[in-house]
């Protein structure tokens, strides 16, 4: 029997809200220079930034995904941050993608899973929560460093129980983050989790909690010491092909660890991959191979192949997503389409 097709479980979806969308993008200072980057990566104008970025962004990412070997792509929208009473903290939210966004963008293509995003602390939380389950939700993801979430608050255990119930997995950003400002950088550390572990949610610590500054906090040993205690707890290889986060690479490929690891790419932050060729994980010709794909999804999915990822890291996933309403829908109709066929 052959394997289930890779997925992969970190693409963001970003627009600056043309096309009613409800997104927002508000690029300032130092970091402007990255969404350019990130633009020219993907293959799309700069002038797209003030034009129409939500069709041209989601139009292109389909493709992408369409002309790869993923199956799929999870669309991750993006929370505000909030404080601890549930008011939004302004100007710390640079970027916003509303949930409903996501969740149409799923209904309309197979090609992508929607995840949503939900800061505990609104006052709604829980009615959100229920109505995106209702929508299809596959995936909760949040950025605790980030949006000011300490997941470890006792205020929040009821969300994390019904998160858990829902068999809702939580994909949450560890460590250092430089593409989006950060509120509380201790809630970088993979000991936040704890308590949505302990209330029985399956996590997936984005980026394995590895540093992606030279000066941020290397949390990666808590982190293999928390999955030695959480059989339910996971870590995603997103942002591997960019030059300090793939320092732990040799240890994620060793031993029992790569068994708790699953596929993700972090689109649209760039992949390059002269820093594993650097490090010797990836041969000459696979690196001149694939550092030349036009596809950054299929090019940072060739590349962790490369180093020696086993199939089990790209297709693990199929069994920790929450299976739907909308995705059994899809199932069947596949299963019917190939009996058809
Ligand atoms: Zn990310």
């Amino acid at each position: 029997m052959s394997s289930p097709p890779p997925i992969d479980i970190h693409v963001h979806l970003v627009g600056n809200g043309t096309g009613h969308t409800g997104c927002e993008l508000h690029p300032r200072g130092w970091r402007q220079p990255l969404d350019m980057l990130m633009l020219k990566c993907m293959g799309l104008p700069l002038s797209a930034l003030k034009g129409d970025l939500d069709r041209l962004y989601r139009e292109r990412l389909l493709q992408l995904v369409r002309e790869s070997s993923l199956a799929a792509a999870v669309i991750l929208p993006h929370e505000r941050a909030y404080d601890e009473q549930g008011r939004v903290i302004k100007n710390h939210t640079p970027l916003y993608v509303p949930n409903d966004y996501a969740l149409k963008l799923g209904r309309k293509h197979p090609e992508f899973l929607p995840a949503v995003s939900i800061h505990p602390a609104r006052p709604d939380a829980m009615e959100e929560l229920e109505r995106c389950l209702e929508g299809g939700a596959v995936l909760y993801k949040c950025l605790p460093n980030s949006q000011n979430i300490d997941c470890n608050n006792r205020r929040y255990t009821r969300f994390w129980e019904r998160v858990a119930e829902a068999g809702l997995p939580m994909l949450a950003h560890t460590a250092g983050e430089h593409t989006v400002p950060v509120i509380r950088p201790d809630l970088g550390n993979p000991r936040v989790l704890e308590r949505p572990l302990q209330c029985g949610v399956t996590v997936i610590a984005a980026h394995a909690a590895t540093k992606s500054g030279l000066f941020d906090p290397d949390y990666f040993h808590f982190l293999v010491e928390m999955m030695n205690r959480h059989p339910r707890l996971y870590a995603d290889i997103s942002a591997f092909n960019i030059p300090i986060r793939g320092q732990h690479i040799p240890e994620c490929l060793r031993g029992s660890l790569s068994e708790r690891l699953v596929h993700g790419s972090d689109f649209p932050v760039p992949i390059f991959g002269h820093w594993s060729w650097a490090r010797g994980l990836v041969d000459w010709k696979s690196f001149r191979r694939w550092e030349q794909h036009p596809n950054p999804l299929e090019r940072d999915y060739q590349l962790k192949r490369a180093m020696g990822f086993p199939d089990a890291v790209f297709n693990r996933i199929h069994s920790i997503l929450r299976k739907s309403a909308c995705e059994s829908n899809r199932q069947q109709r596949t299963s019917h389409a190939s009996i058809e066929n």
